[in-house]
């Protein structure tokens, strides 16, 4: 059987999700520090009070995971920003029956959506931390001046001809890589928030070229087409595509920037110093150590990048500097 990679992404994927504990092959950012998720919570309850506080709002996470950013988010929220908190409508769109219910065990109040389309229309907050590098791509190899198409055969690789090529020139042998899903996630999401309000930001990795598939298996790089569902499979994020598809869908666009000098502007430090304030030495260190990897350059810093998708109203959301014009 031959597969258009990315068909083999997302069957992967599927699989991978429904049968395994993804967190036992790898971490992730609300994972290694709760500061990161109640940062996000604030993020959203100011942005919110930029929108004139619309109650009630929608509170939504794509690929909430094992639930902890939100739960996180909402103890903050709840905190600092109570009128927001009951404003809020939480909804959590994932497709993993599996984390559903490791999500329901700590949101029971939210709905549930296998995609964005399902959710009400009205003013809308949305987090996404390593949603869209999830979702599938296709890939395509420049040979004799003309783009081939990759797909899967026996766990190798097959290249035949591409029916919508990318347009550009390239090398002999480079590789280019699209996510229609993720570029039409962008696009609608962003014509969402510019029908009805809000915003939306994402964290992820990205930045590389070429070739950026990976595939993680018990902690450990692996090969991406062997056994597929026993790994997760990711892509690096084409944050420029993403911003361009939002930008069409009428949103405006703020970042990438990099992930520590977001976190670091968001407060991230001030925050860890409060909660290791009076504990354990042990204790403090380790809270002290974990933003660190998610700020530091050389760690989850750079390489991770937030991307803002706002109503074109809003003021620039914190931690953004200026709006990105289009190319
Ligand atoms: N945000 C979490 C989990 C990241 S893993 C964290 O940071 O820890 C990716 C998440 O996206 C998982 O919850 C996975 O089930 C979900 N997911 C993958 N593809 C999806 C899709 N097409 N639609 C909705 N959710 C998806």
């Amino acid at each position: 059987m031959t597969e258009r990679l990315d068909r083999f992404m997302a069957r992967a994927n599927a699989a991978y999700y429904a049968t395994r504990d993804p967190f036992a092959d790898f971490t992730t950012a609300p994972e290694i520090a709760q500061a990161f998720g109640e940062i996000l919570g604030l993020w959203c309850a100011v942005v919110w009070d930029a929108a004139s506080r619309p109650d009630p709002v929608l509170l939504a996470e794509a690929g909430p995971g094992r639930g902890t950013l939100m739960t996180d988010a909402l103890r903050a929220i709840a905190q600092a920003a109570p009128a927001f908190r009951a404003a809020l409508r939480l909804h959590l769109i994932e497709t993993s029956r599996r984390l559903r219910a490791v999500q329901a065990a700590r949101l029971p109040d939210a709905t549930w959506h296998d995609r964005l389309d399902t959710v009400p229309p009205g003013p809308l907050l949305l987090l996404g931390n390593e949603f869209l590098d999830a979702l599938p791509i296709r890939q395509f190899v420049r040979r004799n001046g003309a783009w081939l198409e990759r797909h899967v055969a026996e766990g190798r690789f097959v290249e035949q001809p591409a029916a919508d090529p990318p347009a550009n020139q390239a090398e002999d042998g480079a590789i280019v890589q699209r996510s229609g899903p993720a570029l039409d996630w962008a696009r609608d999401l962003a014509s969402r928030l510019a029908r009805y309000g809000g915003a939306a930001l994402f964290l992820d990795y990205g930045g590389g070229t070429g070739d950026t598939l990976q595939a993680i298996r018990e902690g450990r790089p692996g090969d991406p087409l062997a056994d597929p569902g026993a790994a997760d499979l990711t892509a690096h994020v084409d944050f420029a595509a993403v911003a361009e598809a939002a930008r069409s869908g009428g949103g405006a666009v703020y970042g990438p920037e990099p992930q520590g000098l977001f976190l670091a502007r968001l407060g991230l430090f001030q925050r860890t110093d409060r909660l290791a304030r009076g504990q354990p030495p042990a204790r403090a260190a380790a809270l002290i150590e974990a933003a660190r990897r998610l700020a530091e350059p050389d760690r989850m810093g750079r390489l991770f990048n937030a991307l803002a998708v706002c109503h074109p109203d809003l003021p620039p959301p914190p931690g953004f500097v200026t709006e990105q014009s289009a190319a």
